[in-house]
């Protein structure tokens, strides 16, 4: 992997779009003292997802944006842009020559990260760089006084080194994102186990419902036959009475036209008595 070029736009004492080409071979910035120089080695770190403030000299975050001189106003956002050779270890890029890192921060809104024009998340770019065996806290990065860390740095610490020599470093990076997408599909499982057995309670209440309303709707039907047999029995006795009237209509009837009235008469009673 090697850096082509480094791009900064309103980071600290760049409030202008300036661009620092990396040619083959060693290459140096030269100026007076508080020029700016650690400005750019801090813009290197802040793309490759730098997140401690501290480590570039300021109490947050957006103390990286040009924060104004007598003669010049302030700026409300800051991006650095870094190109990368593409090795082809990786098929992050169309382009098969560059890969493109970009970070940019707006007051108030905070980082977003671009990979060749793409927004990404900054554990992408995290991976990217680990893969790369580099990143803002590498120790191929050697800042002022990082020299004389190394050799009293504790073999833990020396450890981090030889694993980034050895190009393992992005190993680390994806078993740790391994290890958190593991423990939250737990989480998940445990989720889905309660979520379970809530259900199974459900169930059983429906079920009992469901046994309810079959006894319900059978009880129904049968007092709906029982009313149909009431009414057929109401039916046919009210068709009797009705009989009975016109018999006696009939036998009145006959009585008025004259003959036999006195024994029409005693059977009337006696139907009547029955
Ligand atoms: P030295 O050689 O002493 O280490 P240097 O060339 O590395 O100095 P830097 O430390 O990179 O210089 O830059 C310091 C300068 O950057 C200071 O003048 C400081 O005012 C300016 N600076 C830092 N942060 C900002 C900012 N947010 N906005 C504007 N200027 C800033």
């Amino acid at each position: 992997m090697k850096f082509k070029q480094i791009d900064i736009n309103c980071f600290k004492s760049f409030p202008e779009f300036t661009s620092f080409p990396i040619d083959n071979g060693l290459t140096g910035i030269v100026g007076p003292n508080g020029c700016g120089k650690s400005n750019v080695v801090e813009a290197l770190k802040w793309v490759m997802g730098e997140t401690s403030a501290k480590s570039l000299r300021g109490t947050g975050m957006e103390d990286v944006i040009f924060n104004g001189t007598s003669d010049r106003p302030s700026k409300n956002f800051c991006e650095v842009t870094l190109k990368l050779e593409n090795d082809n270890k990786n098929k992050l890029s169309k382009d098969p020559e560059e890969i493109e890192v970009k970070r940019k921060l707006e007051k108030d809104k905070g980082s977003k990260y671009f990979l060749n024009g793409r927004e990404v998340r900054a554990k992408d770019i995290h991976i990217l760089f680990a893969d790369l065996s580099t990143g803002p806290h590498s120790p191929s990065m050697v800042s002022q006084g990082r020299i004389g860390n190394l050799i009293t740095a504790k073999p833990t610490d020396r450890r981090a080194i030889l694993e980034e020599a050895a190009g393992i470093g992005g190993l680390h990076a994806r078993r740790h994102e391994a290890e958190l997408r593991l423990s939250a599909a737990e989480n998940n499982l445990n989720k889905a186990d309660d979520i379970m057995k809530q259900t199974e309670n459900q169930l059983k209440n429906l079920q009992k419902q469901a046994a309810e309303a079959s006894k319900y709707k059978l009880i129904s039907e049968d007092i709906k036959r029982k009313d149909a047999g009431l009414i057929y029995l109401s039916f046919l006795k009210i068709e009797k009475e009705i009989q009975q009237n016109k018999d006696a209509l009939n036998e009145i009837e006959y009585c008025n036209s004259g003959s036999g009235c006195f024994g029409h008469y005693f059977r009337v009673i006696i139907k009547k008595i029955s």
